[in-house]
């Protein structure tokens, strides 16, 4: 009894475990929740932002609303929520007490360590009625977690981005993503810059998605 009542105080709230993760995102173009970090953090994409004619320079997410003060202080009350211990059960939580279908880790930023790429498979493992797509430049941790950890579940579809604008996917990995001049395979820029319902880069089917770059 003692046990079930202790269990029972420790349970999180709906509320509780919003705060514990620092929210979650709504980006316009998404028709999903979206789990947002700062760019600036980003360990891959903060060097090549320097870099012309690569993907990350001009990032969107280092313009327009992201600069915003609200915008920057959650996305770093996200960043620093990453270690609480109970961030996994948190938003593991969110994922059952939200009525959701689809989840995009990170509108803006990226992987930060390799636990907090394990806690983001935890979290699509205890979630199966959720699709998750996870874009992302940092192939040293997806690699070396493929290779302790095998392949990742199904609802994740971890799409790792080209590192140069009209350049080659990135080899070896299941699910890629390009940006090009011309010839994109993602529909927004036709339909008001929004998904509709297009969820390609959620579908493990589709290998590659290109993106025309703004
Ligand atoms: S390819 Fe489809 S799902 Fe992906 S961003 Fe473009 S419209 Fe959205």
């Amino acid at each position: 009894m003692i046990v079930a009542a202790r269990a029972a105080d420790e349970a999180l709230s709906r509320a509780s475990a919003w705060e514990i993760v620092g929210g979650l995102s709504e980006p316009s173009k998404m028709p999903a929740y979206s789990y947002g970090l700062p760019a600036k953090e980003c360990r891959v994409g903060s060097k090549l932002v320097g870099v012309p004619g690569s993907v990350c320079h001009g990032c969107y997410a280092l313009k327009g609303n992201y600069r915003f003060n609200n915008v920057q202080r959650a996305q770093y009350r996200r960043l620093e929520s990453l270690t609480h211990p109970r961030w996994t059960e948190a938003m593991i939580h969110l994922m059952h007490a939200i009525d959701m279908r689809h989840f995009r880790w990170h509108d803006s930023g990226d992987i930060q360590s390799p636990t907090h790429l394990a806690n983001i498979v935890a979290v699509a493992q205890a979630s199966p009625q959720v699709r998750f797509w996870l874009p992302t430049r940092e192939k040293v941790f997806v690699s070396s977690h493929l290779k302790r950890h095998g392949a990742f579940p199904e609802n994740l579809v971890v799409r790792l981005s080209a590192t140069m604008v009209d350049g080659p996917p990135p080899a070896g990995f299941a699910h890629t993503s390009t940006v090009v001049t011309s010839g994109a395979s993602c529909p927004a820029p036709l339909q008001n810059n929004a998904c509709g319902t297009c969820r390609a880069c959620w579908d493990p089917e589709v290998q590659n998605v290109s993106y025309k770059k703004h």
